[in-house]
């Protein structure tokens, strides 16, 4: 598995380059985290360019802000009563502990797995690998691993890397674009893929036709 792993990584890294990702710095990190809740990023830009221009992209005017208000600059990232009850529910924790653990973010009120894990990782620099949907999709299909369950699926890349929080993060990244370019939810580009010879998707496909 680790060999393998590092294939995948290796044959991503030098198709698409290093990703330089996650975008923003210190607080952006954690506000994106919690926008980018089932929703594309370009959404998640326009709501942190409307909290940059209101000056709120800061702890102290994030916890000093109405709700309402809140809500109105980050209505384009969809669910914007959800998401500014959970924006000020950890801007609550991040005010009175610069210094959260993984338990810390996990019992604040609207903070999931990979959100709590993407703050960790890119703002905390802690060695978390972050899980998305994409990352079940390719791993499903090359058949790494086929079930559904988070702390599995990370426990397969956490227990055959390095703990390398740069490696992590480029390695999420790098699933990322891998998935928006090529392994598409239902047209995946196999014929191009350059993961072709390690997946077993391609493969069974093959065979039913
Ligand atoms: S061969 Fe197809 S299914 Fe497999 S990783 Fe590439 S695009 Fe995805």
């Amino acid at each position: 598995m680790e060999e393998l792993l590092r294939q995948i990584f290796d044959k991503l890294l030098s198709f698409y380059g290093s990703q330089e990702w996650w975008p923003g710095e210190g607080l952006e990190i954690a506000v994106g985290a919690v926008l980018t809740q089932q929703t594309n990023w370009s959404n998640v830009e326009k709501a942190l360019t409307k909290l940059k221009d209101a000056n709120c992209l800061s702890l102290t005017c994030l916890e000093k802000i109405s709700i309402g208000e809140l809500e109105q600059l980050i209505k384009s990232s969809g669910y914007y009563k959800v998401k500014a009850q959970r924006l000020k529910n950890l801007i609550k924790l991040l005010s009175i502990n610069s210094d959260p653990s993984r338990e810390d973010l996990l019992a604040v009120n609207g903070i999931g797995l990979e959100t709590a894990d993407s703050i960790l990782l890119y703002l905390f620099e802690k060695p978390h690998f972050v899980i998305d949907s994409y990352t079940f999709r390719i791993m499903r299909r090359i058949g790494i691993y086929s079930g559904r369950n988070y702390s599995e699926l990370q426990r397969v890349f956490m227990n055959n890397l390095p703990k390398d929080i740069q490696l992590y993060k480029e390695f999420h990244a790098l699933l990322v674009k891998h998935a928006k370019n090529s392994c598409l939810k239902n047209k995946p580009k196999c014929d191009m893929c350059l993961l072709r010879n390690n997946c077993i998707y391609k493969t069974k496909k093959n065979n039913s036709t």
